[in-house]
């Protein structure tokens, strides 16, 4: 039959977090009070550098195409900020600039991946992977990591997953959902185990890299030089500058996967936006240390208020600016008739009933807990307190 759609747009599912957003950001729209904790953003300024730097580059004309890969002067700014922030020493012609952080993330598939390899992916993920991992034809292989190892990969889980048809492993440092950070340790024991595989790829995913509350985030290529003709970096300006619609991101990776990167998108888009990319130079450089304290704040406030609540259990986030509390508790339970079979539909009553919006974690592969974006001002983090128990408490247990 001649079908109008292509296998592989049928294959995938709309972005869970983007069509949350949407929903909510319609329902506020409409009117009503809702307390925004869906998708992944900070309400935080870009550093005000960086907006100069893009309104210079309109008012100046310099709004023309740029290399596909990038402006030179962006690329050399990164492979500085790599060298000062990570340790890492990369070439300028090993980096290549992209629209987002997701774009970098799909071109590195694209790039790598052939019909039937396989693709590591520790669960709970980041909702985009597994869909761009079958876009680019792998298989993502899903390696369910619990609250016992803080959501972490082990070395013996890795091991286990690693099959002949492997191609990459991604490791997401800090973490989205998760919040959970690879210590030095836990990212030698992996390192550990990858080393003797040669044709494994590992992408690591640092968008969150300055958001560490209690530590400091170490990049895999740093403590295992040999692995970093392995190691494709993807990052990007969305999380730690603020930049979400400024559309910005990038690889830093060895140099033929770099080149056949800058080759594919020279035809999938071209350059990411030549505004973005002046005002990215000014951002690399203006980075505002007081939001980490900020959201540090944040984080003990919703986190210590989460635990308050009874049949709530949230382990503390060492990164990034999501909780991902437990509410197990409530599977099986009741509102006004309605059964909570999953964390999806207790998303949708505590949304519909108390106005506070949080992602399901079975988006994220895990249907046991909840997303909540603490990048949010905290008299809201207050309010969305009293919601969420005002709303678990009227949760009845079905004999
Ligand atoms: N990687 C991770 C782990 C993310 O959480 C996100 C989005 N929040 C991205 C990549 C994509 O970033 P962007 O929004 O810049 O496309
Ligand atoms: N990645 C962010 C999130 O997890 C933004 C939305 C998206 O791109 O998925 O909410």
């Amino acid at each position: 039959m001649n079908k109008r759609l292509s296998e592989r747009v049928m294959n995938i599912k709309p972005s869970a977090t983007m069509s949350l957003n949407a929903k909510t950001k319609m329902m506020i729209k409409e009117g009503k009070d809702i307390i925004n904790m869906s998708v992944g953003e900070p309400d935080l300024q870009p550093p005000l550098t960086a907006s100069y730097a893009g309104i210079q580059a309109i008012v100046n004309g310099q709004t023309g195409y740029t290399p596909a890969a990038g402006l030179a002067e962006l690329r050399e700014s990164i492979a500085k900020y790599l060298l000062n922030e990570r340790g890492i020493e990369y070439r300028p012609n090993q980096i290549i600039s992209s629209a987002g952080g997701k774009q970098p993330l799909y071109n590195v598939f694209q790039a790598i991946c052939d019909e039937g390899d396989e693709v590591v992916l520790p669960s709970p993920y980041w909702v985009s992977y597994p869909e761009q991992i079958k876009l680019s034809g792998a298989v993502p292989v899903i390696v369910r990591c619990d609250e016992t190892t803080d959501f972490k990969m082990t070395p013996e889980k890795l091991a286990a997953a690693i099959s002949l048809k492997t191609k990459a492993v991604v490791i997401t440092s800090p973490n989205n959902p998760t919040g959970s950070v690879y210590s030095e340790d836990e990212l030698k024991a992996i390192g550990n185990v990858l080393k003797d595989y040669k044709n494994i790829f590992i992408i690591s995913d640092e968008i969150y890299d300055q958001f560490v509350y209690d530590d400091k985030h170490v990049s895999l290529p740093f403590i295992f030089p040999e692995l970093q003709d392995r190691t494709i970096i993807t990052n990007g300006f969305s999380k730690v500058f603020a930049m979400t619609g400024w559309r910005l991101g990038y690889i830093a990776a060895p140099l033929d996967i770099a080149e056949a990167i800058a080759s594919f998108q020279s035809h999938a888009t071209g350059s990411p936006s030549t505004i973005s990319q002046y005002a990215g130079i000014a951002a690399l450089n203006g980075f505002d240390q007081s939001m980490v304290e900020e959201y540090k704040k944040r984080r003990d406030l919703l986190v210590g208020g989460l635990n308050q609540i009874q049949g709530i259990r949230c382990a503390e986030p060492n990164g990034a600016f999501y909780a991902f509390p437990n509410v197990s508790r409530f599977i099986g339970t009741t509102f006004e008739d309605q059964k909570i079979v999953d964390a999806e539909t207790f998303c949708q009553l505590l949304l519909a009933k108390q106005h506070v919006s949080a992602v399901p974690g079975t988006a994220f592969g895990e249907r046991n807990n909840i997303r909540l974006n603490f990048a949010i001002p905290k008299d809201l983090i207050t309010e969305a307190l009293k919601r969420i128990e005002n709303f678990t408490t009227q949760l009845a247990i079905k004999v």
